[in-house]
């Protein structure tokens, strides 16, 4: 994730990095890993349905959930947010009571029978709400470049909103594939974080069935559909998409050239080659402040990755920072995640430091080292002393 108003404030971030490198981290352990939920059952696999109703703002959708239970259990929590879950079942059998407490933003299923260890399915059906603020599964008015109105659905999951779209287990370091079906008007493309393995057309809408993810936290699921249409080129056997507002796409030319640059950097630098068979960005037009390192699908506001003629020398810069900074993440964050969000500042901080060095390296007359030492230090104040807590609020 990078909001715009922190791209000039690298030099900070690079200082936490160095620290970091020099920590003695222990491995993961998912036992270890802060979180609320249990962990005696982790998720595999998800396969989930969508079908949304833009003019009545919800959703009803199917979910299938390979689970591996770890130790005996009678019941399954998970999270869930402004969603109602119905049929709820457990390898076909009906479950018990089912409690889905928005304040808690959990559900709770109390099963009928002992789930043993080893792997079961959990499947239900259930209905929420789209946004129409950008979290979860969000609804967002745009005008089209002739000046109609239109409206696009897209998302954004990071920290804990991938939970307002599907009931899960919405923490990072419970990491499963994601296979995506989503019910659209049938004159929409649609994006997602792996490319579409199939598409049926029923009247005026259309059934789109994405290719199943590899593991990944839920956070980075991500989804956009819309009258939208994109540039493309490949490096290697990734395929680039840049996509905007269908008629905005040629806007997209400079990103396109950028990522085209940045992916064969950093195919090389990691060693590790991009793994994914696209990496598509898509400028969500007045989406949200700032980009979102999707894995495979980066979601942009309009202004972080579209530039016209008259683009500022600033905008252009911003541009290619911003991507070099998503794109750090499809490794770092993505191929990698932190176990709990303690450690997002390591994984924040060397995506900024992975992007100043990728635009020094690519743009070398812009000094980009030497413009990121602050003209200006900020004024240290020390903190103020907190408050002292009362016993009776701990
Ligand atoms: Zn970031």
């Amino acid at each position: 994730m990078l909001q715009l108003t922190r791209i000039r404030r690298p030099g900070v971030l690079l200082v936490l990095a160095t620290a970091a490198a020099s920590g003695n981290a222990a491995p993961f352990s998912l036992d270890a890993a802060p979180g609320r939920l249990p962990k005696d059952v982790v998720p595999l696999d998800y396969t989930i349905a969508v079908v949304p109703d833009l003019e009545a703002k919800t959703f009803t959708g199917t979910e299938t959930v390979t689970l591996r239970v770890r130790a005996p259990t009678g019941r399954l929590v998970f999270n869930s947010l402004n969603e109602r879950l119905r049929d709820v079942r457990l390898d076909g059998k009906p479950a018990g009571e089912v409690v889905s407490d928005d304040h808690e933003q959990l559900t709770t299923v109390t099963l009928n029978h002992v789930a043993a260890v080893g792997r079961h399915t959990l499947t239900f059906a259930y209905s929420g709400t789209l946004e129409t603020q950008p979290h979860g599964l969000f609804v967002q008015p745009f005008n089209k470049p002739d000046g109609a109105h239109a409206m696009l659905l897209s998302t954004k999951m990071e920290s804990t909103d991938a939970r307002r779209m599907l009931p899960c287990w919405d923490e990072p370091a419970f990491r499963a594939t994601f296979g995506l079906t989503m019910t659209v008007p049938v004159g929409w493309a649609t994006v997602s974080n792996m490319p579409v393995a199939r598409r049926s057309v029923h009247g005026s809408l259309a059934t789109v069935t994405f290719r199943r993810s590899p593991r990944m936290p839920s956070y980075l699921i991500e989804f956009t559909g819309g009258d939208i249409a994109a540039l493309s080129a490949r490096v290697g056997s990734t395929t680039l998409g840049i996509w905007a507002a269908r008629g905005r796409e040629q806007d997209g030319s400079t990103a396109l050239a950028n990522a085209q640059q940045i992916l064969a950097d950093y195919n090389d630098y990691f060693g590790f080659p991009y793994p994914l068979p696209k990496l598509d960005s898509i400028a969500v037009p007045g989406g949200f402040s700032g980009a979102m390192e999707n894995w495979g699908a980066i979601t942009y506001t309009d202004q972080a990755l579209l530039l016209t003629k008259s683009s500022t020398m600033q905008g252009r810069q911003d541009v290619f920072s911003t991507q070099a900074h998503e794109m750090a993440h499809q490794w770092n964050g993505d191929l990698v995640t932190m176990g709990w969000w303690d450690d997002i500042w390591l994984n924040e901080s060397f995506a900024s430091w992975m992007a100043a060095k990728e635009t020094a390296l690519r743009n070398p007359q812009w000094k980009w080292w030497e413009a990121r030492t602050p003209t200006k230090r900020p004024r240290w104040t020390p903190m103020r002393a907190a408050p002292r807590m009362r016993s009776s609020s701990m």
